[in-house]
């Protein structure tokens, strides 16, 4: 399979080709075509399997396909992650795949000021990579609102309760609209990271690597 072949249009194939990318991993070619019609996923991946490009490159696509104008603190994508080291990762990857596209993004975690944070969400964004508990602190301190978000994405869902993310995960779903895209990565699936998988995805396609 080649990326083109799953469906994506031509500005992220360019940043793929930019990557030096020229086959999908086994997850991307599984999740890619589903999270592109819309339906809510939920991986078993590790990390090095690629799943950072199989949410990242569909959630581009659907932005860039429906462009909107920015809206003070709000956000059309939340991107959930266990630790900040992950979540600058993923912002990078973000920012690598849709080079060639006008799409905004900016991560959130604790442990460093909140003043460029807030700053960042002042205008409004397209994407927001947080860390749970700095979500809320910026939520909370009303500079940031969920109603908007049209995907939510869980990475590393398992590490995330380890750290202890439970009810700021659970507050957080309360929070962003029932309709929406929800997609949902754990390296590992015991009974607590599937009950938590349902809580969060309406009829999801269970990819797996
Ligand atoms: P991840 O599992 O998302 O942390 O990605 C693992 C690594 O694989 C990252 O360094 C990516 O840049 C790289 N990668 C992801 N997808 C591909 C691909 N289709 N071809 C080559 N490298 C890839």
């Amino acid at each position: 399979t080649q990326f083109s072949a799953l469906g994506l249009a031509a500005p992220l194939l360019k940043a793929l080709a930019a990557e030096g990318y020229d086959t999908p991993t086994p997850i991307q070619a599984q999740a890619i075509p589903r999270v592109l019609e819309g339906r809510d996923v939920v991986g078993a991946a590790q990390t090095g399997t690629g799943k950072t490009a199989a949410f990242s490159l569909p959630i581009l696509q659907r932005l860039a396909a429906t462009p909107k104008a920015p809206v003070p603190r709000t956000i059309r994508v939340l991107i959930l992650a266990p630790t900040r080291e992950l979540a600058s990762q993923i912002e990078e990857s973000i920012r690598a795949y849709g080079r060639f596209l006008k799409i905004t993004s900016a991560t959130a975690f604790g442990g460093v000021p909140i003043g460029r944070q807030r700053r960042a969400l002042s205008g409004g964004l397209d994407i927001l990579v947080a860390t749970p508990g700095r979500l809320l602190d910026l939520v909370d301190g009303g500079d940031l609102k969920l109603g908007t978000v049209e995907v939510l994405v869980l990475d590393e869902a398992d590490r995330m309760l380890d750290l202890g993310f439970i009810h700021a995960l659970r507050r957080i779903a309360s929070l962003v609209p029932a309709k929406r895209q929800s997609l949902f990565f754990s390296a590992t699936m015991p009974k607590p990271i599937r009950e938590l998988a349902a809580r969060f995805l309406h009829d999801p396609v269970e990819v797996a690597v």
